[in-house]
C-alpha cells in the first residue's frame, strides 16, 4: 500500500494537503493506470476486432486479455461471461432491458432491497412501467440491516428476478447475499448482485456465490471512468436478447433480418472502450499486487478506527455502527436535538482539505426511511491510512466548534 503510487494524493486543496475520503464515489488512480492510458493512445490506439493491420491486432489482444483478467478476478467460469459496459449503471440498465424483454410480463414481480442505489431501482421501475410488472423491496430492520424473514415472504410464484447490492453505498453494510441467493435459488429465481461497492473492497467469487449476474464499475476500483462490467452466467446470457443494436454485436445483417454474434459480443454494440479495458486490467494487477488479505484487513481496521474516533465526539450519530462494513462510515452531527445539515459539515471539511460526500448518495428511498436530509459519508480506499482519519477528525471537531 504505497501512497506514492497515487500521484493525485500529493495535491493541495485550499492550500491544505488533500485528504481524500470519497472513494465510494470514485477512487484515485495509481500511476500504472494513468500510464496505461497514455501508453495506449501514444503507441497502439486502433479500433479492435475488425482490423487485419498490426495496431488493430495489438489493441484487440489487449482488450481480450483484459476480459480474461476480469474473469479471473471475479472467478468467472469463462471470459465469454464478461461483458464490458460503461459502468454499474450501464450494466444494470442493460440487464433490466434485456431480461425484461425476455422474461417479464404483466403482473410479474422483481425484488430489490431498501438500501439500493438509484441505479438498482430506476431501471427496474422503468421496466415495470413498460411491462406492467411490480417492483417490491426488502424492508429494513430497525438497525438498517435487510429483513431476511420479510424477504422470504416476498418471494412468490410471480417473482422473476432479485437484484440487491452486496454493500450499501450509504451505510457500508455488507448484505447477506449468500442467504438471499440461496433463498431465491430454492425457487429457481435468478439473482443479480450490484457489486459497485463490494468488488473494490472484498474478494468476490461469482462461482462461490453462485450469483447469476454481477455489475460493477472500473472507476471505483482504481481504474478509469467509462468502463464497467456485467457478468452473467452463460446459460442466462445465451437466453437473453441484445439490449442494443449496431456493429460488433451481429453475425450477419441482411434486409431480411439480422443474426446476432456469440457471447460476449452480442451485448457489446459499437466500438468498445478498449483503452478503458486496458487501464482496468492494470488496476486489477495493482490490486492483486497488494493482495486481498492486506486490502480487506487494512480497510476493516480503518473503518473500525474511524468509527471509534467518531464515537468520541459529542453529538455524532453513526449509522449501522458496529455492523460488518466495507470501507464506508456514514454519520450525522447533532447540536443537542438539532441536526447540523450534512452539507454544512461537508463544506467546512472541504475548506480544510478533507473530501467527503454529503447528501442522499443517490439512495433517496433509504435516506427517507432514515428520516434525515442526508448523511456525511467517509469512504476509504487502499491508500488511506490512520493519518487521514486523524486529519478528518481534527477538521470535524473544528467544523463542530464553528457551527455550534
Ligand atoms: N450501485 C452502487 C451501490 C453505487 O455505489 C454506485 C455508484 N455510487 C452505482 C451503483 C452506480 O455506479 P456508476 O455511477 O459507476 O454507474
Amino acid at each position: 500500500m504505497n501512497r506514492n503510487d497515487f500521484p493525485i494524493l500529493t495535491e493541495q486543496v485550499h492550500h491544505r494537503p488533500l485528504v481524500y475520503l470519497d472513494n465510494a464515489a470514485t477512487s484515485q488512480k495509481p500511476q500504472a493506470v494513468v500510464d496505461a492510458i497514455v501508453e495506449a493512445y501514444s503507441h497502439w490506439n486502433s479500433n479492435i476486432h475488425r482490423g487485419v493491420h498490426h495496431l488493430s491486432q495489438v489493441a484487440t489482444i489487449h482488450h481480450e486479455e483484459a476480459r480474461q483478467a476480469v474473469a479471473r478476478f471475479i472467478h468467472a467460469d469463462s471470459s465469454d461471461e464478461i461483458i464490458f459496459t460503461k459502468g454499474t449503471t450501464d450494466s444494470l440498465n442493460a440487464l433490466a432491458f434485456s431480461f425484461g424483454e425476455a422474461f417479464i410480463h404483466e403482473g410479474d414481480e422483481i425484488i430489490v432491497s431498501g438500501v439500493e442505489h438509484h441505479s438498482n431501482i430506476v431501471p427496474w421501475q422503468m421496466l415495470c412501467e413498460r411491462k406492467k410488472a411490480v417492483l417490491r423491496h426488502i424492508p429494513l430492520r430497525e438497525d438498517l440491516s435487510l429483513d431476511i424473514e420479510a424477504f422470504r415472504g416476498l418471494l412468490g410464484d410471480r417473482t422473476r428476478l432479485v437484484s440487491v447490492a452486496q454493500v450499501s453505498n450509504v451505510l457500508g453494510i455488507i448484505n447477506p447475499i449468500e442467504e438471499i441467493i440461496r433463498l431465491a435459488h430454492e425457487r429457481h429465481i435468478p439473482v443479480c448482485i450490484d457489486g459497485a461497492q463490494s468488488v473494490p473492497h472484498m474478494q468476490v467469487d461469482v462461482q462461490a456465490l453462485d450469483c447469476d449476474f454481477l455489475a460493477f464499475s472500473g472507476h471505483k476500483m482504481y481504474g478509469p471512468t467509462g468502463i464497467g462490467v456485467l457478468y452473467g452466467k452463460r446459460e442466462w446470457l445465451n437466453r437473453l436478447p441484445p439490449h442494443e443494436g449496431g456493429g460488433e454485436m451481429i453475425h450477419h445483417v441482411r434486409w431480411s433480418g439480422t443474426t446476432y454474434n456469440d457471447l460476449p459480443y452480442k451485448f457489446e454494440a459499437g466500438t468498445p472502450n478498449f483503452v478503458g479495458s486496458y487501464a482496468l486490467h492494470r488496476a486489477i494487477d495493482y490490486m492483486l499486487s497488494v493482495g486481498w488479505p492486506a486490502i480487506e484487513k487494512h480497510e476493516r481496521e480503518l473503518t473500525e478506527y474511524c468509527e471509534s474516533r467518531l464515537g468520541d465526539i459529542d453529538g455524532v450519530r453513526i449509522y449501522a455502527a458496529g455492523q460488518p462494513k466495507a470501507g464506508v462510515v456514514s454519520f450525522n452531527l447533532y447540536a443537542g436535538n438539532q441536526l447540523i445539515h450534512p452539507f454544512d459539515i461537508g463544506t467546512l471539511l472541504d475548506q480544510q482539505g478533507v473530501a467527503v460526500r454529503t447528501g442522499h448518495h443517490c439512495a433517496e428511498p433509504l435516506i427517507d426511511e432514515m428520516q434525515v436530509p442526508g448523511t456525511v459519508r467517509v469512504s476509504f480506499g487502499l491508500y488511506n491510512d490512520k493519518s487521514d482519519v486523524d486529519a478528518f477528525i481534527t477538521a470535524l471537531r473544528k467544523a463542530q466548534m464553528m457551527l455550534s
